[in-house]
């Protein structure tokens, strides 16, 4: 009895607090991963659960019904933003970027090709911080540097959205609502960070959709040409399901 006793106390004391350990090594080691392929961790954090008192995360259109909005994470991309933006051009539709400041810094003629082209800007911290443990005055240096290398590139631009990488909002969403963002999350992510190929993401896209969603998508942190010719394609196939294309609402 005795003897049970004390071996059940250390094996569940040890069980108890592998787990966590486990949890803790793998969240590290996903979060490596993806910080050092530069993306979004879409699907592992439910957009909208933050909920703030100032600052609700939305994931919806700002109509509603048949409608879509198609958002782009990480660049400005030398390389595949100009290609998204032909793209978009191409098929007339209106779309978001939710743009890394460091980014912005490196490439600001191309802030300045998403504005002159009628999409809308959203801020996406300076260098894809994890803002999960940050204070709310961290934060608010953050986003304000973000907000002024953005406006630098592109004077009197209206950066419309906040969106926190890795879906860890923390606090975000309060100090986003304080600076005149709307906290943008998304109801479909395609998990373009380990493309499948561009039919797998044109069956992701156009099969996941649904009315109102906000699609989270990338045009930067890598190779982004699968990512631009799924949405070429499948853009034509929303449309013919009677879709037309809105931006996320602002509330
Ligand atoms: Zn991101």
């Amino acid at each position: 009895m005795t003897s049970r006793t004390t071996d059940r106390t250390p094996r569940s004391r040890s069980r108890s607090s592998r787990r966590p350990g486990r949890l803790r090594r793998l969240r590290r080691l996903t979060t490596s991963v993806l910080l050092s392929a530069g993306l979004c961790l879409g699907t592992l954090t439910a957009a909208g659960s933050a909920q703030a008192v100032d600052g609700t995360v939305v994931t919806s259109t700002q109509s509603g019904g048949r409608t879509v909005s198609f958002t782009f994470d990480d660049g400005p991309d030398p390389t595949h933003t100009p290609r998204m933006l032909e793209v978009l051009r191409k098929h007339g539709v209106k779309a978001t970027f939710c743009l890394w400041g460091d980014h912005v810094r490196q490439y600001p003629h191309l802030v300045r090709s998403i504005v002159a082209d009628g999409h809308r800007l959203c801020n996406h911290t300076m260098s894809h911080q994890d803002l999960g443990g940050w204070s709310q005055q961290q934060i608010r240096q953050n986003l304000e540097q973000t907000n002024a290398v953005i406006r630098q590139a592109a004077p009197g631009a209206q950066i419309t959205y906040f969106r926190a990488p890795y879906g860890s909002w923390g606090q975000s969403p309060q100090v986003a609502a304080s600076l005149g963002m709307q906290p943008l999350g998304w109801r479909l992510a395609i998990n373009d960070w380990e493309p499948p190929g561009t039919s797998e993401l044109v069956r992701r896209i156009v099969q996941g959709v649904t009315p109102g969603a906000v699609v989270l998508m990338h045009d930067g942190g890598g190779d982004r040409s699968q990512t631009v010719s799924a949405v070429d394609q499948a853009i034509p196939q929303l449309k013919s399901q009677g879709y037309t294309f809105d931006q996320p609402a602002v509330r």
